[in-house]
């Protein structure tokens, strides 16, 4: 029997076991219920439609475009299947997925019955060669995804047509009109995707901030060159079907560049927390004192922040508790400060903070804010046995502002570090300025 007969076989019958006892998902008790109702709602919806357009298209013409475009799709996926899987194994918010490309094209090309069923094979395929070997994502999440993917491949193919625009296989030579069913479709497409994406985002982790869940600019960015070659895909497939082969070389290249962007990332992230790690915070704190440097009066706060007495917690709950409690108060200084304040790691219980733009006195109100923040906090831990709650905590911060306490970051750090020390001898759970 073959390699792949064996893993095929292996595979179906771990999912089979899996399947045959829902009762035991952890999806049930690890996910918040409002995102299962929303995800269940778009699996529901997704099927529906496409199970709806695939038996009201007579769809002769989309077997053709349909087996292209699968066989184009799981050749990109196969040869650049080491950087996906790279991807997936660094885990985080991912935002782009170069799988647009083939979905943009399918949307153009393909009646709705039929983009559906390709989003959804090319999905199946990736999980099978892709994700299923990294676990940083759970199935349920890898099932919601697939459900919006073909939705927004759905939504695309139906406006296209609802709009009379047709395919542009149906109108050969048609000039312009291959561009604008081209633009509706990836407009449909990428406005749609945005919205259940987001909205599916919200709901799993209650995140707020523009960015996590819409992406960065350069995220935006990245999804519009995907759309691009989508939109040349598709037109390059009725017009001259060779040149498709073109597409596939700029399509690696950017699944590379969308690699090095997330490992960009992950050198400036402490892993533990989120925030940024020593690099991170440094590197940004050096370019944000080499612009306010060049305004006059400008000021800026950094803040040290120690956590009293944590050894103890370590001590009494374990190392495992104490690292949980860590996320939490690095949650709890993230939501105290501004969006464009930068908090960071500096290793075991050492936080920092930047405050562009504030007055000494607005600094040392943020610096209360935080302080307080942290001895409100009840953090529940649960590691399988009996979950504690751990209460009691409490933070002492060094304060010092630019220019008076220096201009240089080691400068600034020494004072706040200097600061917080005098707030640990006298007494803890205070906020000292050191200017
Ligand atoms: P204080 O600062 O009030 O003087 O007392 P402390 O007990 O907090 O002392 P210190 O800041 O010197 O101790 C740091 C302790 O933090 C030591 C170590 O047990 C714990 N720690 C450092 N890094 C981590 C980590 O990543 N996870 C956990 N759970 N604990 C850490
Ligand atoms: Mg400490
Ligand atoms: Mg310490």
């Amino acid at each position: 029997m073959s390699r792949f007969r064996r893993t095929a076989q292996l595979t179906a019958r771990k999912t089979l076991a899996w399947a045959s006892r829902p009762a035991r998902w952890d999806v049930w008790t690890t996910v918040r219920p409002r995102w299962l109702v929303y995800a269940l709602a778009s699996e529901v919806g997704a099927v529906v439609l496409a199970v709806f357009g695939l038996v009201t298209e007579s769809g002769r013409s989309d077997v053709g475009w349909f087996s292209v475009l699968l066989v184009l799709g799981v050749a990109q996926a196969e040869m650049s299947s080491r950087i996906e899987r790279m991807r997936r194994w660094m885990g985080g918010q991912t935002h782009i997925n170069v799988t647009s490309v083939w979905y943009l094209a399918g949307a153009v090309l393909l009646d709705p019955g039929w983009v559906a069923l390709l989003s959804a094979a090319l999905y199946l395929h990736l999980w099978f060669r892709v994700w299923r070997h990294v676990r940083s994502r759970p199935v349920h999440r890898i099932v919601a995804s697939t459900a919006w993917a073909v939705l927004s491949c759905l939504a695309a193919s139906y406006v296209v047509r609802a709009v009379g625009l047709g395919g542009p296989a149906d109108t050969p030579g048609m000039g312009g009109r291959g561009t604008a069913i081209v633009l509706t479709a990836a407009v449909v497409f990428e406005v749609v995707n945005a919205l259940v994406v987001s909205t599916g985002i919200y709901l799993y982790t209650r995140e707020r901030s523009v960015s996590d869940l819409f992406g960065t600019w350069e995220d935006n960015v990245l999804e519009l060159v995907t759309l691009c070659l989508g939109g040349l895909t598709a037109l390059a497939l009725v017009y001259q079907p060779v040149l498709v082969l073109l597409v596939l070389p700029p399509l690696m290249l950017l699944h590379r560049h969308v690699l090095l962007k997330q490992l960009e990332i992950a050198a400036a992230t402490d892993e533990k927390t989120g925030l940024l790690n020593t690099t991170g915070w440094h590197r940004l704190a050096t370019r944000e004192l080499a612009r306010v440097g060049r305004t006059s009066g400008a000021t800026l706060g950094v803040l040290m922040i120690d956590l009293d007495h944590f050894k103890r917690i370590n001590d009494t709950y374990g190392h495992l508790a104490g690292d949980v409690v860590l996320k939490e108060v690095a949650t709890a200084i993230g939501t105290a400060v501004r969006a464009y304040d930068s908090v960071g790691r500096f290793g075991g219980e050492e936080f920092v903070v930047l405050l562009p733009e504030v007055s000494e006195a607005a600094v040392v109100v943020v610096a209360e804010r935080i302080r307080a923040a942290i001895s409100g906090l009840t953090v529940r831990v649960d590691l399988g046995e009996a979950p504690v709650r751990v209460t009691g905590l409490s933070a002492s911060i060094g304060v010092a502002i630019y220019p008076d306490a220096g201009t240089a970051v080691e400068r600034l750090l020494a004072s706040a570090d200097a600061a917080l020390y005098r707030a640990k001898s006298t007494g803890r759970n205070k906020v000292v300025s050191g200017s």
